[in-house]
């Protein structure tokens, strides 16, 4: 049996044809899935009976099944099980008047950064598009009151490594019938995958949503001894994608970077990133993360002051840029675990 939730609205309309069904009822038990967040066809009320009993004998629900929740003052993370045993880490993020959720695309990571916790292991698989929004819909289920508004694919994994599935999940979340949720509030946080980069820039659902790509580094070399998928992605490349990337009217590209001390974070750093970003500062904003000490990993974190200093130069060649202290904020920061692994720190050292 299938899961239903695989399928954008025009695939869904396809396999109901395949089923005898009409393919305006895709369209129904569309909008019950995602307006009203119901995930037992018993409850699709307007549906026959007789409809009812061919989705449930066909679909079902749910390929994750909630482990844990473990609440921190402005963050919940969540643990998934996959039906092979794997687990998924998922973080809401609680702002001021909406949710954010930080989802995963991958078990594991192929990419290898050396300052993340999800690198460790290396990548076991993708996750599958139902696999996916189902983080999206439990999380939603589990909340009393409003709704997720922004969605950001930044838990473990490189989104663009698994890139049908996470368009597919894009249709979703942009569809009206889906979770319509605004193009501009979904956010693909990759490490910057040049041919998948251009495959985005040519597609017309990919290159609406924002794009934050992980730079940590303002040379070739360096980039490399943090980031070891960089030696076929090179910077140069990078650079040039980015600088030429469509992007719709008035946004920008988040670069981030994770400050580590005596690795990235002196002013010669910065000035180089200055550099990098050349006449393009419009097109770019950057976000530096200061690095949390994880017992798993050789970095530490830069002083304040050295990250003042980082940020000076920013400001004084112009550069829009941001510091993400905040424990849920910081969720936000650059791709993988790192985030989550340092959240999931922190939330045991508030439970506790
Ligand atoms: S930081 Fe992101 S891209 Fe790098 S290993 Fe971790 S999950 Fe993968």
């Amino acid at each position: 049996m299938e899961y239903i939730t695989n399928y954008p609205l025009g695939e869904l309309k396809e396999r109901f044809k395949d089923l005898g069904l009409e393919p305006y009822r895709a369209k129904q038990v569309f909008r019950w899935i995602y307006k009203k967040f119901i995930t037992d066809f018993a409850r699709m009320t307007d549906l026959s009976k007789e409809y009812r009993k061919l989705l449930s004998e066909n679909f079902r629900f749910h390929p994750l099944k909630k482990l844990d929740r473990v609440e921190a003052p402005d963050a919940i993370k969540y643990l998934f099980k996959t039906v092979d045993s794997h687990i998924v880490e998922t973080v809401l993020i609680k702002e001021r008047n909406h949710y954010t959720l930080c989802v995963s695309s991958q078990i594991g990571c192929a990419v290898g950064c050396t300052f993340c916790a999800t690198a460790l292991d290396g990548l076991k698989r993708n996750l599958t598009t139902a696999e996916i929004i189902d983080q999206y819909i439990q999380v939603q289920q589990d909340l009393d009151e409003g709704k997720i508004r922004n969605v950001v694919f930044m838990g473990m994994g490189e989104p663009l490594a698994n890139y049908e599935n996470v368009k597919k999940v894009v249709k979703i979340m942009i569809s009206s019938e889906g979770l319509d949720l605004s193009k501009r509030r979904i956010t693909i946080s990759t490490s910057g995958i040049i041919s998948q980069l251009n495959r985005m820039a040519q597609d017309e659902v990919m290159r609406e949503v924002n794009l934050a790509v992980s730079l940590n580094a303002v040379s070739q070399k360096a980039r490399e001894e943090l980031m070891p998928l960089t030696k076929t992605n090179t910077l140069k490349e990078l650079m040039e994608v980015l600088k030429s990337f469509p992007l719709p009217k008035y946004r920008r590209i988040t670069l981030e970077y994770v400050l580590i001390k005596g690795v990235n974070d002196s002013v010669k750093d910065a000035e180089k990133l200055a550099k990098l970003i050349g006449q393009h500062k419009r097109r770019f904003k950057v976000n530096l993360i200061p690095f949390n000490p994880d017992p798993n990993l050789p970095y530490e974190r830069p002083s304040l002051t050295d990250i003042m200093n980082f940020q000076r130069v920013l400001w004084k060649h112009g550069i829009s840029n941001f510091v993400r202290f905040s424990k849920g904020i910081e969720v936000f920061g650059a791709c993988g675990q790192l985030r989550t692994k340092r959240l999931k720190l922190e939330i045991e050292g508030a439970v506790k």
